[in-house]
This record gives structure tokens, C-alpha cells and sequence, in this order.
């Protein structure tokens, strides 16, 4: 039936091979997608054998009480021995692991394994001292600053699993955090720089830290605080505790202890862009083994040579997974940088790539959009011929913003991952392979060596090529998540019950003619226009694709005649002015001609910022609102909640 699946309406037909230099040197080559298929836990095994382990496993996979998996099962491994440890005794403690670059200009660390595994070590032993023990949770609320990633290596060292909290957050989210995962010591410092002015993190600690306290269930036992910006901080005596009087005089000495693969390394809570977040729960083994191998297989890591730049910030998934455990037990050299792109200037990530000569490049769709609205002048200011090779994770890449950063950015050369993955999923589960796939703007690819998924319809059927469906996952994979913290059955419900023995991810997705996939936006999104079921990321897309659209959120809004009607809002390239007296009538012709008339927008409001959660993912559902005339919903995982009061004076004067 027409309605049950997602009508596949854009067309794109550029493609672009693997550069042949890289192909021939790739980590990964086709025949990785074979031996895969024929014995996936062997497959897995082989990956796992990459790490270093206190003892080897008995069984790659028991799914014998499925949603319930556990991998690598009687096999013993430490995360942060193999992010630190093994590399100084393989001889390369001296290769630096982070070019750590802070906001204020000139403020610098190159910090080398050899020191980052004293530092760890460190660490370690205050945590120990101040009574933290395996199992026990850790709360970190941190900007992106070395101790960050120290803090977290020495929780996995000692089993205490972590939970980052993004430091943009709120006390009340902090708060809630720690009382769902039961945290009693807290990492945090006085502040951190944020365009160019230091901006506090002790208070909201201090209050997160009253509120855990009144509500009773849960008592944070200390605070461990970095000076990171020298500002005044109020202190709680018998609770904080100076990181500079602890840790800097602990000994350098740390005798790792094993944890079992499925001992729990951390729960993050997931970004909230549609409800109340989860705490999602990762294991060591497997997610060791999930992460490193993608990170070294979608990136063509070569440790020796590459300097590697995730831009995500460590309070997301994807700096766990690729900023700290994938890149680090993968021996990477890397850059981590405490600020924001336009501090103090809008070159400054260029500036900064030029500078160490950074070869791989992992940024989201939102900054790119960003860069495209201010104009490809600014990257062209650096040189960025370093780079070999760039990434794209967080939300679908318009098939425009893939273009310009190819363009601009890989100077036309450096191949392109979109990685498609989630704060459940771990690791990178879709995305092209680097030396293999010939890659097409916007779309992810193919399910990464190892990894079962397809696209499926409302009966679970596997959807034909060139129809559109739900994304699911058929199999098992290492990093998946092991259960939401506290709540088993929250996880079936979520995740596991829309069809038996299915992962259900919540996005729509499309096979392509040759069977590639595209992923569509979140389910929850899709528009139901005259019977048609509309795609947000195709018609954003289509409008992307005009010369003077840098970015564009697309909702159904309710129609008397149409059930649900396309509302887009659209902001314009700096250097499109105003648009023009005709530019909405011309984005509404353009979306006809791009796409159909069926998807053209009943609506076009030109704004100056759209809604974003704090990771930059747009947050439709406050759009939705605005459209449909409410009142607007809960904006406190807005990064910036004052964009909607900017988005309803835009609609009132043009009202
Ligand atoms: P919540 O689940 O709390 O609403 P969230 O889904 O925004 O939050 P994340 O786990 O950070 O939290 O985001 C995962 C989602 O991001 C995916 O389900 C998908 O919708 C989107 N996404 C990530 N990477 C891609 C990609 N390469 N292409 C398309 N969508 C992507
Ligand atoms: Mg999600």
C-alpha cells in the first residue's frame, strides 16, 4: 500500500570512487564483506584479537536470552590498558596521543602515551583514595580539557564506570543523572573557555549536588575539581577536593586489574532530541573490540602517519567512541580542542588543521552547514591539503553540504564516511568503506563488515530496492548497548518489541535502485501528506539544493485538506541578502522541480537560526509547534533557547 512505506522521491547520481592510492594501501578491502558473511563470529574474533587481552574468551557470542547479549563471554580485558599501557610497552611511548589545543590562543599540550599513561595511572590511585572501587560510578562534568579524557581512562582502569555529562547542561540534568546512575564521586572543574571567556561549571556541580542531596536517594560523597580557568569557586568542605592536591603527587605506579568483557565501562544518557533520555549502558569487551575496529577499518587508520581529528565533544557518544576508546586503543595521534569553530576567529578549526597537519577529519552535517552560510572564502584562507580523508556523523549529510565539503574541504579528492550510528549502537554500524565504496552524497551505504541490518516494512519484510521503509538490525553486534541503566524493561519496550527479534533504531531509511541505503530522518518525523509519507531529510535536502539555502528543517504541520502539510524553515546563505522579494515562491518551485509537486511546502518561513539540541541536531518537534500555532514545548536541551523567541517574532511580522 502507498501509505505503509515512505515514498522515495529524490534522485541523486553522482558517485565517487575510492581514491586509487588509498584503495591499494585501504585497511580494509572488499573481501572483508565475504569472509564477514560466511563466519561473523569469527569475523568478530579476528577483530577482537586486535586488543589485549588478560584472558582470552570462551565464547564470542551468547544470545541465548536475546535482547540480552553478551560477547567475548569469560574473557578478561582492561579498557585503559589497552588505550594507554600497551603502546608505551610496545616502544611508542614517546608518539603523542593528544595535541590538545585550548580555546584562549598559544594554550597548548602535546601529551605523549608514555605521559598520559602516568597521568592515568595518577589518576587512579587519588580515585582510589578517595575510596571510588570497581563498580562504583563516577559523574564527570567536564569541558574538553586533558583531564577529562584522564578521568575517564582511570575509571575504566579501575572499573568504575563513568557517566560524562555534557558540561553545557543544566544542574537539574546533572542532577538527574547522577541520582538515575547513582554516582557519589563527581568530576568537574572551576570552568573552561568558551568564546574566549571562561564560563563556570562549579556551580552548577554545587547545586546539581544540593538538589541529589534533597532529594535523598543518592549522596555525592566528594567533588574532584580541575583549575582549569582560575575563577572563584564556593567550597564545600569534607566534599571538594583540588585534582592539583591529590592527583598531582600520586604515584605513577598503577597495577591494572582485569575486568570481565561484560563489566560495565559507562552509561551515557542520550541527547534527548526526542523525550526523556536514556541511560544507555556499554560493557568493556565488546565495546572495545566495536569501536576500535571501526575507527581503524571506516577511518584507514595508520597510526604511524595520520593525525586524526573528531570534533565531537567527549559529552557525546561519538566522543567516546571516537574521540577517547576507538582512536586511543587504536594508538592514533589526534587533536582535541577545548572551544568552539569561531573562537576567536570563524578559521579557527581550519587554522588549527593546517597547523598539525591533521590527515582525517570527523565532523556533524550542522557545522558544515554552518561553514557553508558563512562561504567557502574562510577554509580557502588555509592550507587543508593535509587532509586525506573526512567523516560525517549525527545527522543525515544534504547531498549540498557533502558537495561543499568535499569541495571546500577535501579539496576534491578526500573521500567522504557518513557514518550512521547511535549512543545505543556504540559503534559505527553504516557507512562506506574508504578504500572500497564508491561514495554517493547523502547517503550512509552499507551495513560495515559484520554487521546484519536492512530496511523493512510495517510487516517486517525486507523492503525491495528502491522502496523505503524502517531501519532495523538483524543481528548482534560487539558495542551494542547492553540494557538502559535500571530499566530492562524500557529497553525491550524501546528497542526490541516493534518487531520479534528485530532492533528497531526509530529512523526511516530507503533502498536505493542498486540496494544502498538512505537514511530518511527519525520515524516520529515522517509527514503523512494526501496519503503520501514524506521524508523531512529528502525535502531539506531539496531545499539545501538551492543556491541560496545554506539550512532547512522541514515538519508536517495539520491540514484540513492534505491531513498534514510540508512546513519548511529555511536560513539563508550570508551571501543571498535577504533573498529577494520572490524567495519564497522560488524555494517552493525549486522543491516542486527537485523532488514533485507532492512535497511542495504549503509554508516557508526565512529564519535566522533553527532549534538545535546542544549535539546540533535539530529539534523538529519545537518547529512543529510553531507551525501548528501552540505554544512552544520544553526547550531546556536547546542549545540556545532563545532561537525560538527569534523564530516566533520572524513569524509574527510576516503574519
Ligand atoms: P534521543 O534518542 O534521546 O532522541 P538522539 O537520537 O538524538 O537522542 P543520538 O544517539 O546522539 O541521540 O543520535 C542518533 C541518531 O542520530 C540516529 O538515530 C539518527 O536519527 C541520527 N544519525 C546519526 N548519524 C546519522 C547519519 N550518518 N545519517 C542520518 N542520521 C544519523
Ligand atoms: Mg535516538
Amino acid at each position: 500500500m502507498a501509505d505503509e512505506t515512505l515514498s522515495n522521491l529524490l534522485h541523486e547520481n553522482r558517485r565517487f570512487e575510492p581514491p586509487a592510492e588509498l584503495a591499494a594501501h585501504a585497511n580494509v578491502k572488499a573481501e572483508a564483506y565475504e569472509r564477514a558473511a560466511s563466519d561473523r563470529e569469527a569475523f568478530w574474533a579476528e577483530a577482537a584479537d586486535r586488543l589485549d587481552w588478560g584472558k582470552k574468551w570462551d565464547q564470542v557470542l551468547d544470545w541465548s536470552n536475546p535482547p540480552f547479549a553478551k560477547w567475548f563471554v569469560g574473557g578478561e580485558i582492561n579498557a585503559s590498558v589497552n588505550c594507554v599501557d600497551r603502546h608505551v610497552e610496545a616502544g611508542r611511548g614517546d608518539k603523542v596521543a593528544l595535541h590538545w589545543v585550548g580555546e584562549p590562543a598559544d594554550d597548548t599540550r602535546d601529551i605523549t602515551y608514555a605521559e598520559l599513561k602516568d597521568e592515568v595511572s595518577k589518576a587512579a590511585n587519588a580515585l582510589t583514595e578517595l575510596g571510588v572501587k570497581k563498580g562504583d560510578r563516577v559523574a564527570i562534568y567536564m569541558p574538553m580539557i586533558p583531564e577529562t579524557v584522564v578521568t575517564m581512562l582511570a575509571c575504566a582502569r579501575l572499573g568504575a564506570p563513568h557517566t560524562v555529562v555534557f558540561g553545557g547542561f543544566s544542574s537539574d540534568a546533572l542532577a538527574s543523572r547522577i541520582t538515575d546512575c547513582g554516582a557519589e564521586v563527581v568530576v568537574t572543574s572551576d570552568g573552561g573557555y568558551r568564546r574566549g571567556a571562561p564560563s563556570a561549571l562549579k556551580p552548577a556541580v554545587d547545586e546539581a549536588v544540593e538538589k541529589v542531596r534533597a532529594a535523598g536517594e543518592v549522596t555525592v560523597r566528594n567533588v574532584l575539581v580541575v583549575r582549569r580557568t582560575g575563577q572563584d569557586v564556593a567550597w564545600n568542605e569534607g566534599t571538594d577536593v583540588w585534582w592539583h592536591d591529590v592527583v598531582d603527587g600520586a604515584s605513577t605506579e598503577h597495577t591494572p586489574e582485569m575486568h570481565d568483557a561484560e563489566h560495565p565501562l559507562y552509561v551515557m544518557y542520550t541527547s534527548g532530541t526526542t523525550g526523556k533520555p536514556k541511560g544507555i549502558l556499554h560493557t568493556t569487551g565488546g565495546y572495545l573490540v566495536g569501536t576500535s575496529y571501526t575507527h581503524w577499518s571506516v577511518f584507514d587508520l595508520k597510526p604511524e602517519t595520520d593525525v586524526y581529528w573528531c570534533t565531537a565533544d567527549v559529552g557525546w557518544v561519538t566522543g567516546h567512541s571516537y574521540m577517547v576508546y576507538g582512536p586511543l586503543a587504536n594508538g592514533a595521534t589526534q587533536v582535541m580542542y577545548e572551544g568552539t569553530p569561531d573562537a576567536p576567529h570563524k578559521g579557527r578549526w581550519w587554522e588549527i588543521i593546517e597547523k598539525y597537519g591533521v590527515t582525517i577529519f570527523y565532523t556533524a552535517p550542522t557545522a558544515i552547514r554552518t561553514f557553508m552560510k558563512q562561504g567557502a572564502d574562510i577554509p580557502a584562507k588555509f592550507d587543508l591539503s593535509s587532509i586525506r580523508l573526512l567523516g560525517s556523523v549525527g545527522e543525515s549529510i544534504n547531498p549540498e553540504a557533502y558537495m561543499w565539503y568535499r569541495e571546500h574541504i577535501g579539496a576534491n579528492k578526500a573521500p567522504i564516511v557518513d557514518t550512521w550510528w547511535q549512543t545505543e549502537t556504540g559503534q559505527i554500524l553504516l557507512s562506506p568503506l574508504p578504500g572500497v565504496t564508491a561514495g554517493k552524497p547523502g547517503s550512509a551505504m552499507r551495513p560495515l563488515p559484520g554487521i546484519v541490518a536492512d530496511v523493512v516494512d510495517d510487516d517486517a519484510h525486507s523492503v525491495p530496492d528502491g522502496s523505503g521503509g524502517y531501519l532495523v538490525l538483524k543481528e548482534p553486534w560487539p558495542a551494542m548497548l547492553r540494557t538502559i541503566w535500571g530499566d530492562d524493561q524500557r529497553f525491550i519496550d524501546t528497542y526490541w518489541s516493534r518487531w520479534k527479534g528485530l532492533y528497531f533504531a526509530g529512523d526511516g531509511a530507503k533502498k536505493d535502485d542498486d540496494g544502498d541505503i538512505w537514511l530518511l530522518g527519525r520515524v516520529d518525523d515522517v509527514m503523512n501528506v494526501s496519503g503520501h509519507r514524506l521524508s523531512t531529510t529528502e525535502i531539506e535536502s531539496a531545499l539545501v539544493s538551492h543556491p541560496k539555502v545554506a539550512e532547512a528543517a522541514v515538519v508536517g504541520a495539520a491540514d484540513d485538506m492534505t491531513g498534514q502539510a510540508v512546513c519548511a524553515f529555511v536560513i539563508l546563505r550570508d551571501n543571498a541578502g535577504d533573498g529577494g522579494a520572490d524567495i519564497v515562491s522560488e524555494l517552493r518551485n525549486h522543491v516542486a522541480k527537485e523532488i514533485g509537486a507532492i512535497a511542495k511546502p504549503r509554508q516557508i518561513m526565512v529564519v535566522p537560526e533553527l532549534p538545535k539540541t546542544r549535539s546540533g541536531k535539530i529539534m523538529r518537534r519545537l518547529l512543529k509547534d510553531v507551525a501548528e500555532g501552540r505554544d512552544v514545548g520544553d526547550v531546556t536541551t536547546l542549545a540556545d533557547s532563545s532561537v525560538m523567541d527569534l523564530i516566533k517574532a520572524r513569524e509574527e511580522a510576516t503574519a
